[in-house]
């Protein structure tokens, strides 16, 4: 395959990184991860602002507009002929001797993007995904996509030893938000979900349900909710890029309800169908 590497499209074996790149040793930067549908990125100009807020809230310089990233990242996925997958793109603050504090300003942000062959998580969709609730150990500026998911990465290693499919994370009493998704409960006809602050990502998935719901009358709250109300909850959703508008079924190997899919869960993974193919087409 065909790769982005500091703007220049080379094959895949070609793409190296030097051992003291503060990505590989600081995990020093940060990350989007864009949906492909039939060829056409989905939400691309949200996740690129997301990228340039990420970016500032760090003090990475990117020094390419977001039309020249638009640009560069369109050709890859043509490059690749990818037509349902997901593109993948970082940009660590650079190459330099190992030193905690920031390099001189001469030292410039490696910029690596690549694409990646992944269907629509159907079943998933359908039928739901069990869930267990672990602490939420991470730093508090979960706001900043950042390549530092050690956190992250342990919650989601935990579930997969539970056989679930995804961790939800808690800090003190209140729910954040999943290891790689934003939470959501239902109760009765009222959606809720934690708030956009420096204790969760404001994930984008996240954002275009907030508009659908806007849109179509739904009742929404952004504000964090406990275990308690999780446990009680009438629905339990994931959202995020890859997996979508992802019903959860069982939490803590207890079923939601009866264990079925909810109705307004449903209503809104129609919406968010829509949205894509208004966006992506057929
Ligand atoms: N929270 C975290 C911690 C995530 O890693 C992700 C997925 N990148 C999300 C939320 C969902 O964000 P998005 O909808 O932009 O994929």
């Amino acid at each position: 395959s065909t790769v982005l590497m500091n703007g220049e499209f080379i094959p895949r074996e070609e793409a190296k990184v030097d051992i003291e790149d503060r990505g590989y040793q600081f995990g020093d930067g940060i990350y989007e991860v864009i949906r492909v549908y039939n060829g056409k990125m989905f939400m691309a100009k949200e996740h690129l602002e997301r990228l340039s807020a990420s970016s500032e809230k760090i003090g990475i310089a990117i020094s390419y507009s977001i039309s020249e990233l638009t640009n560069l990242l369109e050709a890859l996925i043509a490059k690749n002929s990818l037509s349902t997958g997901i593109l993948y793109m970082q940009f660590t603050r650079g190459t330099s001797p190992r030193n905690h504090g920031f390099p001189t300003d001469d030292v410039t942000p490696t910029f690596v993007a690549y694409t990646k062959l992944l269907q629509r998580p159907l079943e998933n969709l359908e039928n739901g995904v069990s869930v267990i609730t672990v602490e939420d150990i991470r730093w508090s500026r979960c706001d900043i996509k950042s390549l530092n998911l050690l956190g992250n990465v342990i919650a989601k290693q935990k579930a997969a030893e539970a056989g679930c499919y995804e961790s939800i994370q808690y800090r003190e009493l209140s729910v954040t938000e999943g290891s790689s998704s934003n939470i959501w409960i239902v109760n009765g006809e009222k959606i809720q979900t934690h708030e956009a602050n420096q204790f969760i990502l404001n994930g984008i998935t996240r954002q275009k349900i907030i508009q659908l719901c806007n849109e179509n009358g739904m009742e929404l709250e952004e504000k964090a909710f406990s275990i308690e109300d999780l446990i009680d909850a009438d629905e339990v959703f994931l959202s995020s890029t890859t997996s979508e508008v992802t019903p959860i079924t069982s939490v803590n190997n207890v079923p939601v309800k009866e264990g079925k899919v909810g109705e307004v869960t449903k209503k809104l993974q129609g919406l968010f169908v829509d949205a894509i193919i208004g966006e992506c087409g057929q």
